[in-house]
């Protein structure tokens, strides 16, 4: 019996990086999957599901258009009559863009996507499952949320947003029976940073990446999946309203 078996679930930038591996990890686990992506990339995340077993669905969708998102929802309903869990993982970087450059449209952009993508996932997850009074939401957030890094300022500021979208909704459901937690990735080697890993590889100094935390190594996708299982699991059950960076220990120090 699987950790995640016949529930009703929906992965947010599914077709790349941490959303793929947890697409891949949860429908192992029995979850009955609705992939999200912007992407085709979506579609071969499903194959590799299909391929391994599990249950998939592929949606191409932008997670930060509420049309886009209620029609998310509303496929899971439709196709397998409920809503456990959805983890609102999408995002983008926006660069690094020296502050004096960066433009209204850049910031709303990142914003969009960010921080407006998890509270329409958010809000419109919510009915479904407080009518149920159970189901468990997890957004992706970043280290970058919690603490000055090298990251962008809207991006920055996004991932602070999340936590903090976290910690309110938290409160919003009381006495439901919905939880909310978000991850916090550190450096983890992904499509997103693939630019940092080819740039080091061409000055032949991949060796130092990651190397400011203490397991001194970036993550691997997996790793933030199976973060992401635990919280969307029952075995959280007690488990609520909190960010978990998943770095390596970058924010320990
Ligand atoms: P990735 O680029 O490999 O995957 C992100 C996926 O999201 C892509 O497939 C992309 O097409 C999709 N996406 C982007 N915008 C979308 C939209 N509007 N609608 C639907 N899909 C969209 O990157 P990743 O590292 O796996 O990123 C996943 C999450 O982890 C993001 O929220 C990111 O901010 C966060 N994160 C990543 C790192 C890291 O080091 N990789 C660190 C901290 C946080």
């Amino acid at each position: 019996m699987g950790r995640l078996q016949g529930k009703s679930v929906i992965i947010t930038g599914a077709g790349s990086g941490i959303g793929r591996a947890a697409a891949l990890l949860f429908t192992r686990e029995g979850a009955k999957l609705i992939a999200v992506d912007r992407t085709e990339a979506v579609n071969e995340t499903v194959d590799e599901v299909k391929k391994a077993g599990g249950i998939a669905e592929a949606m191409i969708a932008d997670a930060g258009s509420e049309k886009d998102v209620m029609a998310m929802i509303d496929k899971a309903v439709k196709t397998h009559g409920r809503l456990d869990v959805i983890w609102a993982n999408a995002g983008i970087s926006g660069g690094l863009v020296p502050l004096g450059e960066q433009t209204v449209e850049h910031w709303q952009e990142v914003l969009r996507v960010n921080l407006i993508g998890p509270f329409l996932a958010v809000k419109h997850a919510m009915p479904h499952m407080v009518k149920q009074q159970s189901g468990a939401i997890v957004l992706t957030a970043s280290v970058a949320g919690l603490k000055a890094g090298a990251s962008g300022h809207p991006y920055a500021a996004s991932k602070a947003g999340v936590i903090s979208l976290v910690q309110t909704t938290a409160y919003s459901l009381t006495g439901t029976g919905v939880r909310i937690n978000a991850v916090c990735p550190g450096l983890i080697e992904t499509g997103m940073t693939k630019p940092i890993f080819d740039r080091a590889k061409e000055r032949g100094t991949q060796d130092k990446i990651g190397q400011l935390n203490p397991l001194k190594r970036p993550g691997q996708p997996h790793e933030l999946a199976a973060m992401g299982l635990f919280l969307a699991s029952d075995e959280a059950s007690y488990v609520n309203g909190q960010a978990f960076p998943v770095d390596g220990g970058l924010t320990a120090s």
